[in-house]
């Protein structure tokens, strides 16, 4: 299936107000389209960038269709889109990526089951819906093991590592809803991502793999160029090609890798720009975010190109309050705008730009 491009001026409708939003907001003007955020929060940060907004819950099917029927296109930022939401959308304007990236990405079972079908290495993992369904997995796959509920988790909510077999009926109890998964625990070197964007002809232009340094369970640096060898880089993003393709996909996907010595396992999709992305702004000809723009709208990807080495170092709660005596030289900071510099928020981030490599 081919998309045909929409105009310059069009609107793209963005569910979700967070800061994913906004930077889609941003990069859609840039481009000369309108956006409409839809957000239940009236206190959304993307709701700063653009007068086109709806302020209703994600089940008032009222508002999504006049809220799409005013829009040329729908996306989204956030991967939690509930099923229902996704197909009211879909009555009356194109939902990109479609929902069957949503359904797939929503639920730890079927992603699992899924990206081992491509036959792509996940974690060995048993599905739990019991007790003793949990006891069963942690003989199969011994400890540590990681416990996790299948829906809702982000920035490590939502998740347990069991140490050992006693910790399991506190963990079970603990994680809701149910059903969970049980994971082996990987003693991985590093953590890795691809952010990659299909386009609706097809066409496929991947970001180079950042690595990823996480801090109380939320991402604190992405740096690229990764620590790999490029064997293991281009794996990764073909590896993330995969999956993109199988879903059908059109617009950007973030795939997080688990790496240990030469292997490779996938950990997660999040069908959307992704944080681990965000480097991609200060460093590449074009970024996740245009690039998801374009793709949503038809038009041809962009060139995913980086011009210089580059760290992106989120900033979490209060470190974002002293930014101004951070600002030296190569650096180059984006806030969110968020009020509120509540402990483990993502205010903003800052892209530290390294001098690029001399050819000469
Ligand atoms: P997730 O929500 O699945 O992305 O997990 C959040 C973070 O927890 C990951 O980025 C890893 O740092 C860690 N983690 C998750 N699953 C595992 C695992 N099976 N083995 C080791 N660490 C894990």
């Amino acid at each position: 299936m081919t998309v045909e491009p929409l105009p310059p001026g069009s609107t793209i409708g963005i569910l979700g107000g967070g800061q994913l939003g906004r930077m889609l907001a941003l990069a859609a003007a840039r481009l000369g389209m309108k956006a409409h955020i839809y957000c239940p929060d009236p206190e959304s940060p993307a709701f700063d960038v653009t007068p086109r907004q709806t302020v209703a819950a994600y089940d008032d099917f009222a508002a999504l269709a006049r809220f799409a029927d005013s829009v040329d296109v729908v996306t989204y930022e956030f991967e939690n889109v509930p099923a229902e939401t996704a197909a009211a959308i879909a009555g009356h304007a194109p939902l990109r990526p479609g929902a069957r990236a949503l359904e797939i990405a929503q639920d730890r079972l079927k992603e699992k089951s899924f990206i081992g079908d491509l036959g792509l290495p996940v974690a060995p993992w048993r599905p739990v819906a019991s007790l003793g369904e949990l006891g069963a997995a942690l003989v199969a796959l011994g400890t540590p093991a990681v416990l996790k509920t299948t829906r809702l988790g982000y920035d490590g909510k939502g998740q347990r590592i069991i140490r050992d077999a006693s910790e399991a009926p506190a963990a079970f109890a603990a994680l809701e809803p149910k059903p969970l998964v049980l994971e082996a625990f990987i003693p991985f070197d590093r953590e890795i991502s691809v952010v990659v964007a299909r386009g609706g002809d097809g066409g496929v232009a991947a970001f180079e793999p950042a690595e990823n340094v996480h801090r109380n369970h939320i991402l604190h640096t992405s740096t690229v160029p990764a620590a790999i060898s490029p064997a293991l880089a281009a794996r990764a993003v073909e590896a993330a090609t995969r999956i993109a393709g199988a879903l059908d996909y059109i617009g950007v996907l973030g795939v997080e890798f688990f790496v240990s010595g030469d292997g490779l396992l996938v950990n997660e999709i999040a069908p959307r720009v992704h944080n681990s992305g965000h480097w991609t702004e200060a460093v590449c000809i074009t970024d996740q975010f245009e690039q998801h723009i374009r793709a949503i709208c038809g038009w041809p990807l962009g060139d995913p190109s980086r011009l210089a080495p580059v760290v992106m170092e989120n900033l979490i709660g209060e470190e974002a309050l002293g930014l101004a005596a951070r600002l030296g030289p190569g650096i180059r900071p984006h806030l969110y705008g968020k009020r509120e510099a509540r402990a483990g928020r993502k205010m903003g981030h800052l892209n530290h730009v390294r001098e690029p490599r001399s050819h000469g």
